[in-house]
Parts: structure tokens; sequence; C-alpha cells
């Protein structure tokens, strides 16, 4: 949690409230500002019934509303269900009636943590491309419209047994209310989500008898093998994966987890693997299978026994040659997951899922069983709850029915079918042909956009909901601040319009009466004779999410005769090139496209930013004259694309990878006419058994275009060149060295210029490389917390990016010829004999008595010799003053000065933070401590790679951690002194150099000469 904010109750009465007023300090003035703040406070003080309208009045707060002091924020429990693949919990810290900041809520499994993708909702929310009102479409496009004529017109278009309610997948109160609507006006609900888990749920139910998703306890794991899936960026639950994975690597806790990835290409996860078995896209299934039958001959067990009959056929030497891998390689896994005591293995996502993807995660299913790891490190029915979803084959028969004349109204609600299905599949133009199409969504996306009617749904931080987030805890999300825009909660409009039919009549008033009863009626009955509903309620909303059904014992898993007997076939194999599409951790299945801090955000794996690309192997490559950035065609059966080419060693020769996420046609300004929609290179082959699309395993043919397309990269340099930039230590060098230590603080304590010897404080923070995975969570939520703005595809090539914290991902060549990653996040090392201060010539640029490297705005001239002169490459210049068009810039942190053409500008340690925390620590009349307070991207952190703190409190986490003999400074032979201590990654690899990475200790008490060696921003740019 920030410092100062207060937990709230979320009472839908005394919620803080936003004007539609369209002034804004992002763009305007002081006064407009003001007009904001006291149009919020006096809406909140007044009603529970919707904005009042005063925006021409500026009210003052003689009497302020209860849960309102100015200038401190608010923290509203709630959930998100759309910021990614997993629900998370959070808090929004409200500032005078807006959300300017989401952080996690500690409660729920993702720790209080979030990923990149969810700190963004803030841009969903404040997005200036949302539907503003009700909308119909006229000979004229899209004209406006009233509520009253909108849901008139719908509901006397519902006929009964004619009419599809189409949704995302949704859990808990909500899936029951939209089952019980769509029953009650004879309409057919149909819950969708373009990467959905049918396949995992399917395999486990054949497999065990238990539909769901298992519980993937990765933390307890002593071996880490993943068939392909990107669990640190875009699978099933990423943070809390994170979370877990950083807890089975923690060296210094005594256990470091080998981890094996599996797949034809490295995403973010497998960046982050000891190795890398290369096979080819499909075949993950029958490798799985072949060190399944390796296991079972080498452990023996009930379960090998039983599952004899499907194994043998798929022995290591019976699969190497269709799955492109040595049979040596198979065998060296195998061995590894047999002699484990506590092994995992995680199945494919959508990038190996092809033709068989049931089969590949019964396969995987199997080797759980046979290593001993189902009931322990995977718990089957016990997972994430994420709902049902159609597959892709019954998205197909819906389009066979619309397209025959069976549909006559489709009412879809927060999903994007027009984008998000291949477009081979033809649903745009079958979605043409369904007479009255409605649109219940928060923006003009390609599906609104070929809708007649736009009714626009309140943003989920707008809007009350619950959710399963597993099977036994359950969350409920509340509005944390008044609709923006003339909008309503998604569920109320489908009340209103259900009531229009004449058909039928709910109890409920409205939505939030509803859920309120549902909670009501299952706390009565499961917990009788307890607290009033409405105290348990009230300490709900506070908390956010409760266990339901405590202490329920898992079900127990057993072999099926189905699966014991499973006729597990080959997949289909061709001798050219293979397509794979995978999901990024900044824009998911899409839905991240327009906003800009996603797509500002470069990506773990290409460092590009704002576009697609083209991920090709340099062997691939060579023949046809690629160069990174040089166009290519790719074609398909089903379509092509052309994109920016770029060349990667972590994709196999044979395999050819294009993110999802772009190409949109619809959906906002950051997002329309932007890459290629990787999905119009599938045709409409489908899993047999779980209706599953194909995304990966199609052949495919690339042409090099000759010409140069742009991509923006942010990062020049793959490598640190040996400068003491990314670290990375072999694991039984690490071990060796613990109990040793190698950065010598007394030198940064006892410095006059690093802090004023009567300061209590040196801040300091130190980065853990092992820890670190580079999914840019951090990188957020500075954006977030800073007002940094975002500068555009051009100007990030021209390297004109503001990003206050860059993730540098380099590669360290290993003995076996391949390679290992080091992600590496770089800020404002806040140096104690900083370079940057001596050469200012306004003093712009200071060395604060706590030992920060401050930055004052309004001296900074801008002559830019600081940048010059620092060898991080950490400040950033306002070449231009950035727009936050209305309503972006309610977002921006009043405690954060936004800066304008001219001005320097580079991280302080969130400053503003510090100085929060000292006042209320000098009330409570005592110096800060550990945990008063977190910088914003501590706080973000999915792995608690980052720890801030003050280094001249011995006790603190900072000064122990900094000590430790994995600890370096970046750049430490010029010794600047700085405050960050970077910590060795860690790799079971055996790295080209031996011993690389680990340090003398000469290297910290050593001057080093800064003209002797060049700036890190050569490596980074
Ligand atoms: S330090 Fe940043 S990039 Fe690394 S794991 Fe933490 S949030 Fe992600």
């Amino acid at each position: 949690m920030n410092n100062g904010d207060r937990h709230m109750n979320g009472d839908g009465g005394r919620l803080p409230t936003v004007t539609s007023d369209n002034g804004g300090f992002g763009e305007t003035s002081r006064r407009d500002f003001l007009k904001v703040l006291g149009v919020a406070g006096a809406g909140a003080a007044a009603t529970s019934c919707g904005p009042p309208d005063m925006s021409d009045k500026l009210i003052p707060y003689l009497v302020p509303p209860e849960d309102i002091v100015p200038g401190t924020n608010v923290a509203y429990a709630t959930i998100l269900k759309n910021g990614g693949p997993e629900h998370l919990g959070l808090y929004a810290n409200v500032r005078d009636g807006r959300v300017i900041k989401l952080e996690g809520n500690p409660r729920f499994p993702n720790r209080g943590r979030l990923s990149a993708l969810a700190q963004s909702a803030l841009q969903d929310l404040y997005d200036p491309d949302r539907t503003q009102g009700p909308r119909k479409l006229d000979a004229d496009g899209f004209v406006e419209t009233d509520w009253d004529e909108a849901i008139a017109a719908v509901a006397g278009v519902t006929a009964p047994g004619r009419t599809i309610l189409l949704t995302a997948a949704v859990t808990g109160t909500t899936a029951e209310f939209y089952a019980e609507w769509a029953g009650a006006i004879g309409a057919e609900w149909i819950p969708w989500e373009p990467l959905g888990l049918e396949a995992l749920s399917t395999a486990h139910e054949i497999a065990f008898g238990i539909p769901g998703i298992p519980s993937y306890e990765i933390n307890r794991a002593d071996r880490i093998v993943s068939f392909g899936a990107d669990f640190l960026g875009t699978w099933l639950a990423p943070v809390e994966f994170a979370g877990r994975f950083a807890d089975a690597r923690s060296i210094e806790s005594g256990h470091h987890a080998k981890f094996t990835h599996v797949g034809p290409r490295l995403s973010l996860t497998g960046l982050n693997a000891d190795e890398w078995v290369s096979v080819r896209p499909g075949t993950e299934g029958i490798v799985a299978l072949a060190v399944a039958s390796e296991v079972a001959r080498r452990k023996g067990g009930g379960a090998a026994a039983r599952l004899e009959g499907v194994l043998a056929r798929f022995t290591p030497a019976a699969v190497a040659e269709h799955a492109g891998v040595d049979a040596a390689r198979i065998e060296r896994l195998a061995e590894d997951l047999a002699s484990a005591n506590q092994p995992i293995v995680l199945p494919p996502d959508v990038s190996g899922q092809g033709a068989a993807s049931t089969e590949a995660h019964l396969a995987v299913a199997l080797l759980n069983l046979v290593c001993g790891a189902i009931g322990t490190t995977v718990r089957p029915g016990v997972g994430p709850t994420r709902g049902a979803s159609a597959s892709a084959a019954t998205m197909r028969n819906l389009i066979e029915r619309m397209n025959s004349g069976g549909v006559d109204t489709m009412i879809v609600v927060g999903a994007n079918p027009v984008y998000g299905l291949p477009k081979s599949l033809g649903f745009a133009e079958a979605f043409a042909g369904v007479p009255n199409r409605v649109s219940l969504g928060s923006h003009l996306d390609e599906t609104a956009a070929a809708s007649n009617w736009l009714l626009p749904a309140s943003h989920e931080l707008e809007s009350w909901g619950d959710a399963e987030i597993r099977p036994d805890v359950w969350a409920v999300a509340q509005p944390v601040m008044r609709p923006i825009f003339d909008t309503r909660q998604a569920e109320d409009v489908l009340l209103s319009i259900a009531a229009g039919t004449g058909r039928t009549a709910f109890e409920a008033e409205d939505w939030k009466g509803w859920l309120e009863a549902g909670w009501r009626a299952s706390y009565e009955q499961e917990v009788p004779g307890q607290a009033p509903f409405d105290e348990f309620w009230f300490g709900l909303l506070q908390a956010g999410a409760v266990r339901r059904k405590p202490n329920q014992p898992d079900p127990a898993p057993t072999l099926t005769p189905a699966a014991a007997n499973y006729p597990f076939t080959l997949p289909e194999h061709h001798s050219g090139l293979t397509l794979t599409t995978f999901a990024t951790a900044q824009l998911y299945d899409g839905r991240g496209a327009n906003r800009s801090w996603m797509q500002e955000l470069p990506d773990a794996v290409s460092k590009a930013v704002w576009n697609s690309w083209v991920e090709i192997h340099p062997a691939a490559a060579e023949p046809l004259g690629l160069e990174t950035g040089d166009l290519v065609e790719v074609r398909t059966s089903a379509g092509s694309v052309t994109a920016p080419a770029f060349l990667y060693e972590g994709i196999r020769p044979d395999t050819i990878g294009i993110p999802l996420g772009q190409g949109h046609t619809h959906f906002g300004r950051n997002a329309q006419d932007r890459g290629v929609n990787a999905l119009d290179l599938l045709d409409d082959t489908v899993d047999g058994r779980s209706g599953a699309l194909a995304f990966a395993g199609a052949p495919v043919e690339i042409t090099a275009v000759g010409r140069r397309g742009k991509l923006a990269i942010m990062q020049g340099n793959d490598t640190d060149l040996d400068r003491e930039i990314g670290e990375l230590v072999q694991i039984d060098d690490a071990l060796e060295a613990i109990g040793g230590h190698r950065v010598d603080l007394r030198q940064i304590l006892e410095h006059a210029w690093d802090s004023d010897p009567k300061s209590p404080y040196r801040w300091a923070m130190s980065i853990d490389l092992n820890a670190c995975t580079g999914c840019g969570a951090c990188v957020t939520a500075c954006y977030a917390e800073n007002n940094i703005p975002t500068v555009g595809e051009d100007l990030s090539a021209q390297g004109r990016e503001m990003s206050w914290m860059q993730i540098m991902r380099y590669f360290e060549k290993t003995e076996d010829d391949g390679f290992q990653t080091v992600h590496v996040p770089v800020l404002c090392q806040q140096c104690g004999d900083a370079p940057c201060e001596p050469v200012c010539p306004v003093y712009a640029a200071y060395h604060s008595p706590e030992g920060l490297n401050a930055q004052v705005y309004n001296r900074c001239v801008g002559t830019r010799y600081c940048a010059n002169n620092c060898p991080y490459k950490v400040r950033r210049f306002n070449w231009f003053t950035y727009e936050h068009p209305y309503p972006l810039n309610l977002q921006l942190n009043p405690d954060v000065t936004v800066r304008e053409t001219g001005v320097m500008e580079k991280c302080t340690f969130c400053v503003q933070r510090i100085n929060r925390a000292k006042l209320d620590a000098k009330e409570a009349g005592r110096h800060v401590q550990d945990g008063d307070f977190q910088t914003a991207c501590m706080q973000g952190c999915p792995t608690q790679a980052i720890v801030f703190g003050n280094l001249k409190d011995p006790e603190s986490a900072v000064s122990r951690i900094s000590k430790g003999a994995r600890a370096y400074h970046m750049l430490g032979e010029l010794n600047t002194r700085p405050a960050i201590t970077y910590l060795a990654g860690v790799s079971h690899a055996r790295l080209a150099q031996a011993g690389h990475g680990t340090h003398d200790e000469e290297h910290s008490e050593e001057n080093g000469a800064a003209g002797e060696h060049d700036s890190a921003a050569e490596a980074s740019h």
C-alpha cells in the first residue's frame, strides 16, 4: 500500500465522483484542475444517485465528505476480471474522486502484486476513445440516442429462441445472473474467451474425471518443466505464478529449482529457463509422452504399470525425429524428472496449441502422474476458476446458425469476436447478416463498429460484480468512482431490457440488489447463526475476498480407464516452415492494444514497441537476405500478413512466430491500423476433443518484400559486452559464494556526498536479477505513479522514450552453444558520486542530504549535460510537451509535477512517497522504518525482485540484501557509488566463460576510470 492511503468501505452512496468537465491540468490551467476537485468532492457528499450536474460550479470543502481528505488517497478493494488471463485482487487508490493508481491486494493469490497489463487498466478506464453515450446506426453512421429509446428498441427485438447473449467468460453470481437472464427472456447465453482453456480442462476430465483447472504449486517444486506455457507472462495466472516461481528459485533460502522449457520458441517464460529443449510446434504432446515413458521405466510404480500400454509406443527414439530433437536430450530430461523429489510439469499455452491440443494436455497430465506430481505440486480441479467458455468449434456452429438466418438478435457483452476469431471462420460476415446487433461494451471495437446499437457499459472499475477466483475463494468488485461518461452497468442494462420485453420481472430492482441478494442467500445458507449479513458484507467490501468453503478436501485424482487406454496419435509432419502465434504480456489477446503504456512497454523478447514483428531464426533469414526490420510476407492457406522481421535465436529455424494482439481496424487511436492481426493466418482447424482453435502448426511460407519496415526496438545490443551491467553466475559458483561479501557499504555510507552524516537516511534499492523475470510490471507502475508520458512509435525509434525504468535483456553464451538470459531493470542509480551533478550549470541536478540525485525541474534549462555525463543513460529529456487528452489527464498523480518541453527528468525513488512517509513518521515521533511505504516499482513487482529502504538502518532489508554474496554495482569500476545494488542472476547452465559474472572483492573498492569505458547506453541503444 502507498503510505497515507486509507481503506474504506465501498458504500455506493459515499463513493467519490468525477465530473465530465473537459478541464484538466494536463492541458490547461490550475483553475480547471480546481474545478474538477471541487465538483468531485461535492458530488461525493451529495448523493448516491449519479453524478450531479455541477460542471461549471466551484464548491469548496466547507463540509468535507467523510471519506475524502483532500490530498490523501483512499483505497477501495475490488477485482479486475478483464486485466489479462487471471482475476486479480487490488486496491484502487482514489484521490479526490478519481482513481490514480492500482495496487495489488495481498489477500488474493496475486499476493498484492499486479501485472503491467492490469496496471494499465487505468488507461482503459480513462480512455478518450470509450463510447461516451448510447448510439444507434443510421444512414450517416452512429448517431446519439437516449437510453430509453435504445433499451426499448433492443427489448422489442429479443424474440425467444432467436436471441443470443454473447459475453466474456464469467464466474460467481455474475454467471448465475447471465444464465437466469437468458432463460427468462428465452435467449441463449454463450460465454466466450479468445484464449480459452478448454483443452486443459477437457484433458483433466479425461485423465482423472475432474474437469476444471488444476492448481500448479510451482513454489513447492524442486524441478520445473514447461511444455511451452508462458506461465510468467500470459498463461493462466502469471502474477501468482511469478511469485511462486521466485519462491522456488530463492537461492538464499537454500533451493533453486532447475527450470527447463520445451517448445519451438523461447517466450518471456522461456527466457527465464535454465535450458531449452527445442521441439517442433505441435509435437509437445508426443515429447511429453516420450519423457513419461522414460520416467515410468526408471521409476516404475502403479501409474507406470497402468500406462504401459499407452507409453510403450512413445519411446524417445520413436518420437525424436518427428519432434526434431535428440532422443538423448529427452532421456536426460526424463532422468532429471525421475530423480526429483517434487517435480512439476506445465502444459502448452496457445503457442503450442495445435490440431491435437487435448492430447498434448493429456500427455502432460500423464507425465505429472508418473512423476508423482499429481496430488502434490499439481492438484486437479482446485486451480484458478475461469468460467465456461465456448470453444472455437462452438463458435463455428454459431456462425453457421447466423448464416442460416437462425439468429435475429445478438447482444454482445464485453467480448470482441469480430476481432478475436480468425477471419477464415467468417464471424464478421455472419454477424453482418444478423438483423439486430447490439454491443454492450465500453469501446468502439471491431464488434461494436459492426453493430447497429451501442449501449455503452461502465468500466469494471465503475461497476459492481463478483468472481469465483478459486473454488474456495470468492471476491467482490465495487465501483471505485462514478462513471466518467454516460454509461451504465452492463447487468443493469440487461435488467432494463428484460423489463422492456414485458415477458419477465425480476425481483431485484437493480444489479447491485441482485448481487447482494445472491451473497445474502449463500451467506445465510453456509454460515447460519453468524454475524448479520450487513456486517459481513461491509467487511467483505473492505477485504475484497472471502474463503467460501474452508477445508474442502481436494477431489481425489484417480487415473481413468479412458486415459489409461487413450489412442494418442503422432501429429502430421511437414518439411517446411511452421507457424506459431503467441500472446504477449502487454497486449494479451489484444485487449491492451489501445493503452499507450502497453504499446510503449518493450516486449520482453523482441524489445519492440508499437508494432507487430515476425520472429525468424537467423539461419532461416539468411537465404532470404533478411535483417531485423526488413519487411517479410508470411503466407498460410488462410491468408497472408506483411510485417518487419525480428531475427531471434530463441526460435527454431523451422518455425515462424508472430505475436497476437495488434492489427485492429477499430478500438481507438493507439490500436487502430497498427501492426498485423496474426489470427488472419489461421484457418478453422480445431482440436477434435475440446474444439479449441489451433493457434500453432500451420505450414507457412515467407518471402522477403525487399523493403525496410518500421520497427522500434528499444535495446541496441543483445549482450552487455562484459561491462558489469547484467551479471549471471552459475549455480555452483553462487552456492559457493553465499556467505561472502562483495559490496563494501561502508564506503557508500561514510562519504559525505552520499548522504549528509546528520541525516538518518540514505535511500537505496536492491534488485535481484535471479528473481526478475522481465515482465515489465515495475515499468508500468512507474508510468502510473510518476506521470510519465508516452511518445509514440516514431519518437521511440529515435531513442526519445521517456520511461524512467527500462528492462534490459542480455544474452550470455553457454558451453553448449546456447544462451542464457538475464533481465536487468535499469533506472537512476542515485550515485553517491554522481557524474550528472557537477556538470549542471544551474544546479538543477543536485544531491539531497538523504543521498538522492534530485532534479529541480523549474531550475533546469535543458542543456542536457547531465544526460551526456550519465554512464547509465537513465535521464530523459522532454523534447516536447506531451498530451494527456481528457479524461486521461484525470489519472495524473497530483503529487508529481507534469513536466513540459525543455526539462530533464528521471527516477528519484518516488520521492513523493518518501516525503509522505517522513511526514507520517514525524507525526508518530519516529524515523521512517521498513514497511512504511514502497516505491511504485517495488510495490508492483510480482517476484519481489526490488527492495527499497534505508541503508543507514542496519536492520533494513535493503542493508541486509545489499551485502549479499551476489551483490554488485552496475559499472562498478566507475566508482560512482550507486545506491542500487544488483544481485547477480543464477543459472544452472554451464556458461561459456565459467565463473563469469563473479567479482573480486577489489571491484568494489578500486576506483575505476570513467574515461576508459563506454556508457551503458551503447549497450542499450
Ligand atoms: S523487477 Fe520489474 S521486470 Fe523484473 S520481475 Fe519485477 S516487475 Fe517484473
